[in-house]
């Protein structure tokens, strides 16, 4: 069931429940105010006649003057005496006189129903020195009064029907405003179904209500952030794509000219053989890259665990150390700097920025380990060729190279600072690049104190 039809049914429920209820309060309470007035007229002319006889001694109960002064077209009077019944009446219509005789033991009211007609009747008893001789009797037909109470129903029934057509319309009308931006979020997102195409929503205008606008600017802001990630990944794939054919362009020619030439010409073979080695090597490091970029997409790519940080750093110093025949200083704040995150993460993280400090400078590199109160601080620094001020802001893109015919001799890819990029996120922490041409970089990052 539709949301608007929900709406509507509920409130026309809900309606029609309260009127029922009203209306059932408004008739009775009604029948109930005017027949006490009737009966109270009724009442007053059974008095009058009671007191009539009082003054003349309680005797003439036949007396004709006694009743006809009262006389109504729609009533009955009449006196009844216990031992001879009716002594005295005044009334023409027939159905009131023809009234069983009440109880006259009580004083006495009732309602009563002849020929779908109500009829009040009224028992007043007569005493004779203080015995009970018999009862002065009334009947009034309430014709006026139903009459009134059927224009009343009449009015009633008319009302709620109103009440309910408009509540109908205008729940249905409320709610179609209410459910529209919804309608049309649907509407895109099947049109986004269809086309594959992205769109946001729009709203036209009109006053929606806060949740709805909160709603569909929810709806756009996810839109946008699955534009910008689409649109990154195509540059991606256009990057690596463009990054691929490089080096299988040239092992392309190589394997070519070692087809024509090979045989023969043993130059020619072993620079074809180096160069081809060397390529497949650059090919092997880039989708080696390419693969850690997309794991760490993932949310569960880092496990964490406590473990010293001078250490991890100590360790590969040497060993790159070793392995490139380099002088890389550490220089710790203490001889253990505890941090919590992934061992294996950190590690690849200095890795990517010693291995840029190796590729970029010739002088030794300093790498400092700092624990302060705010948390852990790393800084790599090199004496080489440093970055252009204006480079700086875009290092840390993927396939960013600040000279890219320059590195077809260092043989980088550009994707080791958005590696490092993204385990420096993955850990909550900040980077820093203070970076002077040929004067050397400091790439400073720092890991908030997490317990
Ligand atoms: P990869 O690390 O993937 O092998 P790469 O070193 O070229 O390739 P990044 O580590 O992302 O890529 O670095 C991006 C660019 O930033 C580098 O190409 C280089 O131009 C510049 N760069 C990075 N570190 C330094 C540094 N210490 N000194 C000078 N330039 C640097
Ligand atoms: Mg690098």
């Amino acid at each position: 069931m539709t949301l608007r039809a929900r709406f509507t049914l509920f409130t026309v429920f809900w309606l029609i429940f309260i009127l029922i209820l009203y209306n059932i309060f408004v008739y009775f309470f009604v029948i109930r105010v005017t027949t006490r007035g009737e009966l109270q007229l009724l009442a007053n002319k059974a008095d009058l006649v009671v007191e009539a006889l009082r003054k003349q001694g309680m005797s003439r109960y036949d007396d004709p003057k006694l009743l006809t002064d009262m006389y109504n077209a729609n009533e009955m009077l009449r006196i009844v005496l216990k031992d001879k019944g009716v002594v005295n009446k005044v009334g023409i219509d027939k159905e009131l006189l023809n009234l069983p005789l009440g109880n006259p033991s009580a004083l006495k009211s009732e309602s009563l129903q002849v020929n779908g007609q109500r009829i009040i009747f009224l028992t007043v008893p007569l005493y004779e020195d203080g015995t009970l001789v018999g009862a002065v009797e009334g009947a009034r037909r309430l014709t006026v009064l139903d009459s009134y109470i059927q224009i009343l129903v009449s009015v009633l029934a008319a009302t709620s029907a109103g009440a309910i057509v408009v509540a109908i319309f205008g729940t249905y009308w409320f709610t179609s405003r209410m459910t529209g931006p919804i309608s049309q979020m649907v509407q895109t997102m099947r049109e986004i179904d269809r086309s594959g195409k992205l769109h946001r929503v729009k709203l036209n205008g009109r006053e929606e209500s806060v949740e709805l606008q909160q709603l569909v600017r929810a709806f756009n802001e996810m839109i946008d952030r699955l534009d910008r990630t689409i649109e990154h990944q195509k540059q991606f794939v256009a990057d690596a794509s463009h990054e691929l054919k490089t080096p299988l362009t040239v092992i392309g020619s190589y394997a070519d000219m070692l087809k024509r030439w090979g045989r023969d010409n043993e130059a020619v073979r072993d620079e074809a053989i180096e160069a081809i080695g060397k390529e497949t090597e650059r090919l092997q490091k880039l989708t080696r890259s390419m693969l850690t970029l997309a794991e760490a997409e993932q949310d569960d790519w880092v496990s964490v665990s406590r473990f010293n940080v001078t250490s991890v750093v100590k360790e590969l110093a040497e060993m790159l150390g070793t392995t490139f025949a380099r002088d890389i200083r550490v220089h710790s704040s203490n001889q253990s700097v505890p941090m919590r995150g992934d061992k294996d993460k950190i590690r690849q993280l200095l890795l990517i920025l010693i291995d840029n400090a190796i590729k970029y400078s010739k002088e030794p590199i300093d790498v400092r380990v700092r624990q302060d109160k705010t948390g852990v601080k790393l800084e790599v620094t090199d004496y080489g060729i440093g970055i252009p001020e204006g480079e700086i802001p875009y290092l840390f893109e993927r396939f960013y190279r600040v000279d890219s015919a320059r590195h077809r001799l260092t043989g980088g890819s550009g994707l080791g600072l958005s590696i490092a990029k993204r385990i420096i996120d993955l850990h909550e922490g900040s980077v820093d690049v203070f970076s002077k041409p040929s004067s050397g970089t400091t790439i400073s990052i720092h890991f908030p104190r997490t317990l």
